[in-house]
């Protein structure tokens, strides 16, 4: 660890993220006290670390765990409104999260990637054009592989590319990428941040320690992220669908470019959606600046099918193209996967009620052959259903339930859509479980 001057810390909740800061600092010959409200000191991980030399609080939170603490790596999750932090605040110890630390680890290139949507099929991308060009990447961050624990495996030469999310990023301070993608900024998790403006700030993170030498990617075309990256010093790389750009990516009815040349023929992209090609201008972006070739590019586009999850197909069953967005957590993921085809739609959605309304699923509504419901919010989304005049509404209890249902309503050549709009927690452990008992029940129609 680079420049950090700290000798006391404090790693508070011992998820994936938290283990591999703790390692990494008792590595680097820190004092480590790690805490966690869930775990019991006959945890695996709370045995390692205890044998490592951490000294290991579990079960509770209590304030005492602050004595002597110069800092404290806090998980992404745990939300500042909690005794234990609003202490911590009063005494003046600082709290970072675990990209603050992966970003101190000497000589690893970053490539940083964070929006409200799109971060991880960007991601994943990104990786994907810089290993066909030979210039090797690994992912990690929100994406699921803790940054500091790929950041310490990788070879020399090796870049990493994060995801980043608004809760990992709000507990940065002296982290700077060299090259930065700032996706979109929507109105998302404000029961975290409470604000809107404290939502986009975090993103705004991602740049505030940037200098010229550094670049910042952002899209053009939002223009919440427009206006934001104005106060950047980075260099900025713009990219846009509807306008050609000067140094960026971008767009036209038949091609994508970087610069002032051509890439690809959109009809030679293999992902769906329009929402991807702005995940494909990004990632080209961060390709491009990190040394990918033109080449390399092509051939990734022309076989990339997404990542699972994402507007991912899974099958066609008697000419019905089954797609799982089980990923679709929020109404804009679902509002982009409705305009993502031509044809016509039965839509699956419905699963956590979080108290909004989905008014904004209207409009894109209109033009879907059925509309089967699940989950806490059905009757929610059936109301809304039937204000866009979907002719065919019903409600289901079960996964299987609703994509038999799904493949009753439909006919040759239509799309059956798994886009919930909702999180997954009411009847799901996990978006992806959700996604995996649909494509569960699509392969048993076959
Ligand atoms: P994230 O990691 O930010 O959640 P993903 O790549 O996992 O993003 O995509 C999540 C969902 O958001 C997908 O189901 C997709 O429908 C939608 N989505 C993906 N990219 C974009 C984008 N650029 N703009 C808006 N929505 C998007």
């Amino acid at each position: 660890l680079t420049n950090f001057p700290y000798h006391h810390v404090l790693v508070l909740g011992l998820a994936k993220s938290g283990t591999a800061a703790a390692r990494l600092l008792l590595n680097s010959g820190r004092s480590v006290r790690v805490n966690d409200k869930n775990t019991s000191d006959t945890d695996p991980v709370a045995e390692e670390l205890n044998a490592l030399g951490a000294e290991v609080v579990t079960g509770s939170h209590p304030l005492s765990v602050l004595d002597d603490i110069d800092i404290i790596v806090k998980n992404p999750g745990i939300p500042y409104e909690t005794p234990l932090l609003e202490e911590a605040f009063k005494r003046g110890i600082p709290i970072i999260t675990e990209i603050e630390l992966a970003g101190n680890l000497s000589e690893t290139e970053i490539i940083g990637i964070t929006g409200s949507n799109g971060k991880t099929t960007t991601t994943t991308l990104t990786a994907e054009l810089l290993n066909e060009s030979q210039k090797p990447a690994k992912i990690a961050g929100n994406i699921g592989f803790a940054a500091t624990e790929v950041g310490q495996s990788l070879e020399q030469h090796e870049k990493m590319v994060l995801e980043l999310s608004s809760f990992q990023l709000l507990g940065v301070k002296t982290f700077k990428p060299r090259i930065a993608a700032l996706l979109n900024i929507f109105q998302a998790h404000l029961d975290y941040h409470k604000t809107f403006e404290n939502y986009r700030n975090a993103k705004c993170n991602i740049f505030m320690n940037q200098t010229e030498e550094d670049f910042l990617i952002y899209n053009a075309d939002n223009p919440t992220v427009a206006e934001a990256v104005k106060e950047a010093k980075s260099t900025k790389i713009p990219f846009s669908l509807n306008k050609q750009v000067e140094n960026g990516a971008w767009a036209d009815d038949t091609g994508i470019y970087f610069k002032n040349e051509k890439l690809i023929e959109k009809h030679d992209i293999v992902l769906d959606g329009d929402h991807n090609l702005e995940n494909i201008l990004a990632a080209i972006c961060a390709a491009k600046l990190s040394g990918a070739s033109n080449q390399a590019i092509y051939n990734v586009l022309t076989t990339f099918k997404g990542v699972r999850h994402r507007l991912q197909f899974v099958s066609n069953v008697n000419g019905r193209l089954f797609y799982n967005d089980s990923k679709a957590t929020n109404i804009l993921a679902t509002q982009k996967a409705l305009t993502s085809f031509k044809q016509p739609v039965v839509l699956i959605a419905g699963g956590l009620d979080r108290g909004n309304e989905f008014d904004d699923l209207i409009p894109y509504m209109e033009n879907l052959k059925a509309a089967i419901l699940i989950g806490e919010t059905k009757e929610k989304l059936a109301l809304v259903a039937h204000k866009a005049g979907v002719p065919v509404i019903e409600t289901a209890e079960s996964m299987s339930d609703a994509v038999e249902a799904a493949y009753n309503l439909s006919d040759r050549d239509d799309v059956v859509l798994l886009s919930p709009a909702c999180a997954s927690w009411d009847q799901y452990k996990t978006f992806e479980q959700r996604g995996d008992m649909f494509i569960q029940a699509v392969h048993t129609l076959l």
